[in-house]
């Protein structure tokens, strides 16, 4: 086996040439869903080599705990400064492997270094109470500390934003951390933490750790069963996501779980139709339909139906589908065949069960095997799959409704609660209906949500806990109380 990363750009081949030779076993490839050609060759780690990485992150904490916010808060921004550097860098090869348009993985690395940036702003506000006591004798003193090593997994339709979301905070709260990427992604999250090291992150501080996709649930079994680790943060699926749950209680373990969503995206007759369909187009067609917030069910009100519907088709039809690495490219392929067929599934079932196509409604395979055309779908009905499920793919399913009670409760009629959407010009009727809405979040005549400050999570079956915003670091910290005596 050739061990090499098959990337143009030259810092990331030192890079993660320099994982490679650390390994000596099995190998797996990273494959650029454009094509099918390999991008790069990364090391397929055992579970026993991985156990070794948690015992350094471990010993590491005793070090690191210890090191004053400050000096934390220095080396995130030195992270921060090394990922601005090489943002250009770093996003060839997210876009490669990830199949994201470029000009989207450029928005994505820098969006995934402003959590750094963030964390390194928050180390430092990290606080403690003294909290007035009942007693003359006795005072009352609250401080934070870190909950030790954390085990971080992601996914693949983020490959640098999931990581350096949740290690950024992690490391800035005294924690130390080992990752593990998703099997379609891991050249991303290696040049990341390489340049961590490079920063002066200590080694053992951050690590991580790839193995191939059928390994996944043996590293999910360690991280949750270890006792050397005190914590998880993933982001993934639901399922996964209730699995790591389950084996997270034998030892009460802390866990944050950023799970997948079935955001619905309300249009009210009162909607100002362009900025409707521009946040349409964000909250649908970002990464090609594949992220947690994407917008999955469309509940448009009767008075603004078919104008609505004629606006977003006019725009959909012109967006561009094809490589990836050419700079007008709106829309890549989906990033596996496992994805590819869940979403031609889910549209087959729509259509075999009435669903109109509007749009789309086919592969695209002219273009290459995982694509899939721009779909729009009217006349949803609740026992469709497009209805109940997660699509992650380019596929609008339109739902006509009448009365604002009728959309809320059509939006509320699942267990997701990620994030949820709503257009309209009527104050009261957005104050109204986005306190109505069963999510951790709200787009209000906006369908991109997320940045550092605020804070990202779900309620129902999406998860627990938030990333980013101030909220965020206290997932990594436990509070301890001191009673001062004898005063
Ligand atoms: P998706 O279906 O979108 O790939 P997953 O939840 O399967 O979502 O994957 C998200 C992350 O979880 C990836 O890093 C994947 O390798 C990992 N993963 C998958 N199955 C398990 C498991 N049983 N235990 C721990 N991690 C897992």
């Amino acid at each position: 086996v050739i061990l090499s990363c098959k990337n143009s750009n030259f810092k990331n081949i030192q890079l993660i040439n320099k994982q490679i030779r650390l390994y000596s076993g099995s190998t797996f490839d990273v494959l650029n869903p454009v094509n099918g050609t390999v991008v790069g060759t990364v090391p397929d780690m055992t579970i026993d080599e991985i156990k070794e990485k948690v015992e350094k992150a471990s010993d590491a904490h005793h070090e690191w705990k210890l090191t004053t916010a400050k000096h934390r808060a220095g080396l995130l921004r030195k992270w921060f400064n090394l990922l601005e550097q090489n943002s250009a860098d770093i996003a060839k090869t997210l876009s490669k492997e990830a199949g994201k348009p470029f000009n989207e993985a450029v928005g994505e690395v820098a969006y995934g270094n402003s959590f750094v940036e963030w964390s390194s702003e928050e180390a430092r506000t990290v606080l403690g109470q003294i909290i007035p006591s009942p007693y003359k004798s006795k005072k009352i003193l609250v401080e934070k500390h870190p909950i030790g090593v954390v085990g971080i997994i992601t996914p693949w339709n983020f490959p640098h934003a999931m990581i350096t979301r949740k290690a950024g905070a992690a490391l800035a709260a005294g924690c130390t951390c080992v990752i593990k990427p998703a099997a379609e992604t891991p050249l991303t999250a290696i040049t990341l933490t390489q340049l961590a090291h490079e920063a002066g992150i200590p080694e053992n501080v951050m690590n991580v750790v790839t193995v191939n996709v059928n390994k996944a649930s043996q590293v999910g079994t360690l991280f949750c069963t270890s006792p050397l680790i005190a914590g998880i943060s993933f982001t993934g699926s639901t399922v996964v996501g209730k699995i790591l749950y389950r084996l997270c209680a034998d030892h009460v373990k802390r866990i944050s779980l950023e799970l997948g969503g079935n955001a619905p995206f309300i249009i009210f007759d009162s909607a100002d139709i362009d900025k409707a369909v521009e946040a349409a187009l964000v909250a649908k067609f970002r990464n090609c339909g594949q992220t947690c917030v994407a917008a999955n069910r469309f509940l448009v009100q009767s008075g603004i139906y078919d104008k609505f519907v004629a606006a977003l088709t006019e725009k959909v039809k012109k967006l561009r589908m094809g490589d990836v690495s050419q700079p007008d490219v709106q829309l890549g392929p989906l990033i596996n065949s496992k994805q590819f067929n869940t979403v031609t599934r889910f549209v087959e079932d729509a259509i075999s069960k009435g669903a109109k196509v509007l749009l789309g409604g086919k592969a695209a395979t002219h273009i290459g095997q995982l694509f899939y055309e721009p779909t729009i779908l009217a006349d949803i009905k609740p026992d469709m799959k497009v209805y109940n499920e997660e699509i992650f793919g380019p596929v609008v399913p339109l739902i006509q409704f009448k009365k604002e009670e009728e959309a809320i409760k059509i939006a509320n009629s699942t267990m997701a609660g990620l994030a949820g959407y709503l257009c309209s010009s009527d104050v009261n009727q957005i104050f109204r209906v986005s306190k109505l809405l069963e999510t951790g979040m709200v787009g209000i005549n906006e369908g991109l949500i997320s940045m550092a400050e605020a804070p990202f999570g779900g309620i129902k079956d999406s998860g627990i806990g938030r990333e980013g915003s101030i909220y965020g670091i206290d997932e990594f910290l436990y509070v301890k109380y001191y009673c001062l005596g004898g005063l």
